[in-house]
């Protein structure tokens, strides 16, 4: 994808400073219909949430907060990080009700980031490609998402499902995580809002937040449509054949060397 490297390759000169990054496994993950919460159920042989922290552990973020369910911070701690041997991993926080709570308990955890990158830990097919994009936005942007443009015609329903109006599709994308920003913009938006429960109404990520609560545009940038996030058990079949296909194709880059 030029544009890609286009964006990578002007961001390396611009961007500076300490990165952060806060990985949510705060959800209980209810549409998975599972004994287990979707962040630990197996993926691969691996939970689920591991793949996104090694992405995180692996890339140029200088420090990771994890987000889990209240009471699970010694599990995560002890078999996610320890075990894994997460060393970027810097604390492993309880999060909240909604995905806005338990940002927030991340952002709070962060020392000192010039940055943030935000990242669905039910994501686990983020690429070190897309958090670098990720990361030369905020430093350029100030806030960006990742999404890609829609495939489907979007019709809006109104209250007994019949179609009320199908939006142009060549404005639409599906927004992914990590959402990325400058830290002190998304912090003081959120501080914004959990200051005042009707700021809280309907939100569901991060640029809203923003878009909401400051006068920064959100710049839009490529993820792929490989990082897809594991809702319905549906999610979790495509999720094992995309890294299959992965690993298939590294065995073959390695044969070849
Ligand atoms: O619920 P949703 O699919 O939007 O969750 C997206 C991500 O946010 C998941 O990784 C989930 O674990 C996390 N989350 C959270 N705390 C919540 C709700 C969701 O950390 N209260």
């Amino acid at each position: 994808m030029s544009n890609t490297k286009e964006i990578i390759g002007q961001g390396s000169a611009a961007r500076s400073g300490k990165t952060g990054a806060v990985v949510l496994a705060g959800g209980q993950g209810k549409r998975m219909q599972s004994s287990v919460q979707k962040q630990y159920m197996l993926l691969g042989g691996r939970p689920l949430i591991t793949y996104a922290l090694e992405a995180f552990e692996q890339s140029a973020v200088d420090e990771i907060v994890l987000v889990t369910g209240a009471g699970e911070e010694d599990y995560a701690r002890q078999e996610l990080v320890e075990a894994y041997g997460y060393t970027k991993v810097v604390s492993v926080v309880a999060g909240g009700r909604e995905r806005y709570h338990s940002v927030y308990e991340g952002l709070k955890a962060l020392k000192d980031c010039d940055y943030v990158l935000i990242h669905d830990g039910a994501r686990p097919l983020v690429t070190g490609e897309i958090i670098a994009r990720a990361m030369e936005g905020a430093a350029e942007y100030g806030a960006c998402v990742v999404g890609m443009p829609v495939k489907d015609t979007i019709k809006v329903a109104d209250a007994a499902c019949y179609a009320k109006d199908t939006p142009d599709r060549t404005c639409l994308w599906q927004i992914q995580t990590p959402q990325a920003f400058s830290y002190e913009l998304v912090r003081r938006c959120y501080d914004r809002i959990m200051a005042e429960e009707a700021l809280q109404a309907g939100v569901t990520d991060d640029a809203m937040v923003v878009e909401s609560q400051s006068d920064c545009k959100v710049k839009l940038i490529p993820g792929s449509y490989e990082n897809l996030k594991v809702t319905t058990p549906e999610d979790l079949v495509i999720a094992e054949a995309l890294l299959a296909a992965r690993r298939a194709g590294s065995r073959q880059q390695e044969a070849k060397r």
